[in-house]
């Protein structure tokens, strides 16, 4: 069960390997495994580790994964929570068929188990306060006390049990505890809490019950019930598998799933706690659950990641024992990957600066062919306006550049991509000396871009039409992790920028979420904030290398 030894088969970890040691040794029939969020908030890039670990063995295995709604407490968890939940782990790809459950749908059947251990001197009900409970714990040096209620008769046990059940008492009265050891080594087994007393309405089963079963308790036994062979879990849950263990001994549950282990995912700088990640929300440091600087799936959907993207970033990073904290340019370079190979590429300015082509007839507009996707030669062309105005964007400019810089300049011959070759003869400047304009000469023997004297220019920009122009808006997200890095509030969101950008035509025709790459910018996505006047975009991700792309 060693999660670090030498190289496996590719797409291979130490959980497969079990699972497949299983089915060889004909211990199970299939591989049966779950997924048991809680919905007490959106998924995060987090939770797409284990939900593609569970769904892919399936997968790969030939088995079944189910969703299972880990809906043990009414206080943090709403119906909004569970169909987001569902959009995100179908959006990334995967379906769990008829295999829909909820914890809470077992909640009859937990109970009789619980009454089951009280009769059998496994249970008892405890009346101590919670502060009192907490201080007789112990600590990982010392060991527990016993509490004064442990020797308590079966048939009070029984009566109390029933009556908490019935609602007699308030919240937090008394609750019923597993009869282990108080003096265990592991603190999880120091008679842990099986039910506690909430008065509070549940999204599923309404005001039938206002005793809700542990985390602890439900989870083993609901993975009984199901069938589940191998029950994954991050490694917080080591710990707790002496206690999994327990129930199963202790209870006659129909099928022994196995629990094991592996490391959460972690990514520098970026916070994956739905506690944390609620709180941004609910005190609107963001717009939302799917705001895209949100590690959440939403977040990235909106963003304009593809699921492929997540899917790939996964696969690579693996499944060990061990913890480890990967670099978010890993989950950049997945998301590259993914759209190099199927975004359009589209011209777009994000800080426009106008050019008058001085020699170009006025009212004259061309259509030029410009290439989809190179990468995708099915993908077509299109045609794209020129015209004598035209916008660049501002940092291709430059008045007294230095050496190296070769875009444009006073007297410097640059390439618009798919046009001409254009010349700058002098720069228009407003009263406080900002320049507003550029007045260029085109040279009109070199359409296409290409000069038939073979002349080399060194740089190729990308620019729209003037008045065909789209005006838009699009956000420019400071990259996912960014600010967090090295400390800092734990709520602390990255910015967001707002331009006011210049498009080509035919980004018009894009739909919300499909992804495009704005030539020498990066990838882009259309918003939903996006009307039919107005289109909004989001950056996703930049280019690879920002530099090198500048001056090809
Ligand atoms: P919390 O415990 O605060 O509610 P959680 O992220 O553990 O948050 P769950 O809904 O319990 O939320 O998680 C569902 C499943 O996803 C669990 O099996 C959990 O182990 C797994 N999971 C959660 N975070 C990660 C992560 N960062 N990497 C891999 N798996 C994760
Ligand atoms: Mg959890």
């Amino acid at each position: 069960m060693d999660g670090n030894t030498a190289p496996r088969e590719a797409g291979r970890d130490f959980i497969r390997d079990i699972v497949q040691a299983d089915l060889d040794a004909k211990r199970h029939a299939m591989s049966v495994t779950r997924f048991p969020p809680e919905p007490n908030g959106y998924l995060h890039i987090g939770h797409a580790k284990s939900i593609c670990l569970n769904f892919g063995i399936a997968e790969e295995f030939g088995g079944r994964c189910h969703l299972r709604f880990d809906d043990t407490n009414p206080v943090k968890e709403e119906q909004e929570y569970i169909d987001a939940i569902k959009r995100d782990v179908r959006w990334l790809g995967f379906g769990w068929g008829k295999n829909l459950f909820h914890a809470s749908d077992y909640f009859e059947q937990l109970y009789s188990w619980a009454e089951e251990l009280i009769r059998a001197g496994k249970a008892y009900i405890d009346d101590q306060s919670q502060d009192d409970m907490r201080a007789a714990r112990g600590t990982l040096t010392e060991p527990g006390r016993n509490s004064p209620f442990r020797e308590r008769a079966i048939a009070e046990n029984l009566d109390l049990f029933r009556r908490m059940r019935a609602g007699e008492f308030p919240n937090g009265a008394r609750v019923l505890r597993a009869k282990i050891d108080m003096s265990a080594g592991n603190i999880n087994l120091r008679d842990p809490v099986l039910y506690r007393i909430l008065h509070a309405p549940h999204p599923r089963t309404g005001t039938a019950w206002c005793i809700y079963p542990s985390y602890d308790f439900a989870h083993g036994q609901s993975d009984a019930i199901e069938g589940i062979t191998h029950s994954l879990c991050t490694l917080e849950f080591e710990d707790h598998r002496p206690l999994y263990d327990w129930f199963l001994d202790n209870l006659p549950v129909p099928s022994r799933p196995r629990q094991y282990e592996f490391a959460r995912l972690n990514i520098a700088g970026i916070v994956l706690s739905k506690r944390v990640l609620t709180e941004l929300v609910r005190e609107n440091h963001v717009s939302g659950w799917d705001d895209p600087r949100m590690p959440t799936l939403a977040g990235l959907r909106r963003r304009g990641v593809p699921p492929e993207a997540i899917r790939d970033f996964v696969k690579r990073i693996g499944v060990a024992k061990a913890n480890s904290v990967v670099d978010v340019a890993m989950l950049d370079h997945s998301i590259r990957e993914v759209l190099n190979k199927k975004a359009l590429r589209r011209m777009a300015v994000l800080r426009p600066l106008k050019i008058v082509l001085e020699n170009y007839p006025e009212g004259q507009v061309e259509e030029l062919e410009a290439v989809n996707n190179p990468e995708d030669p099915s993908a077509g062309s299109r045609r794209i306006p020129f015209a004598r105005e035209i916008f660049v964007e501002q940092e291709d400019f430059m008045e007294n550049p230095p050496k190296k810089f070769f875009r444009l300049s006073p007297g410097n011959e640059v390439r618009l991509r798919y046009a001409y070759l254009i010349t700058c003869r002098e720069v228009v400047k407003n009263a406080s000396g900002d320049v507003v304009e550029l007045r260029c000469t085109y040279d009109p023997a070199t359409r296409g871009g290409n000069a038939p004297d073979g002349r080399k220019v060194k740089a190729t920009l990308h620019w729209v039409a003037a008045a065909q122009s789209l005006p838009a808006e699009v956000r420019i997200f400071e990259a996912l992790g960014g600010k967090r890095e090295g400390g800092g509030a734990e709520t602390s969101v990255p910015s967001v920028e707002k331009v006011e950008a210049r498009l080509e035509p035919s980004l018009a025709d894009i739909a919300v979420g499909e992804a495009v790459q704005f030539e020498r910018l990066g990838y882009f996505s259309r918003d939903s904030d996006s009307t039919p006047s107005r289109p909004v975009f989001n950056r996703t991700v930049g280019l690879r290398d920002v530099a090198k792309a500048q001056i090809a």
